[in-house]
């Protein structure tokens, strides 16, 4: 293979490494923040539903307070009909101990009804004790992943790159180099990769047919000293020829290896 491309290869699996590593590491703030929102919403739902027993328990007592009262109110009404003296008097009393009977009767309904939604409430808060417990444990481990992506991967992106400035370097200085190297970054700059492994007369990236002659030119050996370009997105075409014949895997394994990167990353994005 022409050694500027088998070089851009290599650059190409250290760039899409380069990406994939400084993405996650934009990810991690972004997903710490989602877990905190999550966590925020459980304890507003949860400080919701207290508030509504408080406010239930507040409204009961009242109630009860409110029946005392009126059972008193009853008791006196009772001990006046026993001095009434007309018949006006004892009508206007009964009148008025049925009212309060009735008005009793009614707070004991709501008294029900405010029972009925401290259940619904208590409910509601527990649910919200537990959906707390589990955002709180999903933030703390979103918080150590983070941390740990954080310091691995600008650990790899640091080593990554030093790598990759030497290899720029050498493809430079190497014979048509330098325009090998701005193919490629214009292309990868535009398309997100700028070269693209040849396979069963294909191009893998834009799954576009290579012409038989080109493909012929592609897998000769006279044409070692060019760069053929796939005709349909202006990738920089290789051809690994130990694709047909595993067996023969021999020398070039940081080739290979960078190769194994690109597709897993490839396939990946
Ligand atoms: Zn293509």
């Amino acid at each position: 293979m022409n050694a500027n491309l088998e070089h851009l290869v290599v650059l190409q699996a250290q760039d899409l490494e380069l990406k994939r590593l400084r993405e996650e590491l934009a990810e991690a703030p972004r997903r710490v923040a989602a877990a905190e929102a999550a966590r925020s919403k459980a304890e507003a739902l949860l400080a919701a539903a207290k508030q509504a027993l408080t406010k239930e328990e507040v409204l009961r007592r009242s109630q009860e307070s409110d029946v005392t009262d009126r059972r008193g109110k009853i008791a006196r009404l009772r001990k006046q009909m026993d001095s009434a003296t007309s018949a006006a008097q004892i009508t206007a009393l009964e009148h008025e101990i049925k009212f309060s009977e009735e008005s009793i009767s009614k707070l004991e309904d709501e008294e029900l009804a405010s029972m009925e939604r401290t259940e619904r409430f208590d409910a509601e808060k527990e649910t919200a004790t537990k959906a707390v417990e589990k955002t709180t444990a999903a933030l703390e481990a979103e918080r150590a992943r983070a941390a740990e992506v954080t310091q691995s991967n600008n650990a790899a992106v640091q080593g990554i790159e030093g790598e990759r400035q030497t290899l720029r370097a050498q493809i430079k200085e190497s014979d048509a180099g330098e325009a090998a190297l701005s193919t490629y970054d214009r292309i990868s700059k535009a398309k997100g990769t700028g070269v693209s492994e040849a396979i069963d007369h294909k191009c893998s990236a834009c799954q576009m047919m290579v012409r038989p002659q080109r493909w012929n030119d592609l897998t000769g050996r006279e044409h070692d000293h060019e760069i053929f370009t796939c005709e349909t997105c202006g990738r920089m075409l290789f051809w690994d020829p130990r694709r047909d014949a595993p067996g023969s895997w021999a020398a070039g394994e940081r080739l290979a290896s960078a190769k194994a990167v690109a597709k897993s990353l490839e396939s990946r994005a």
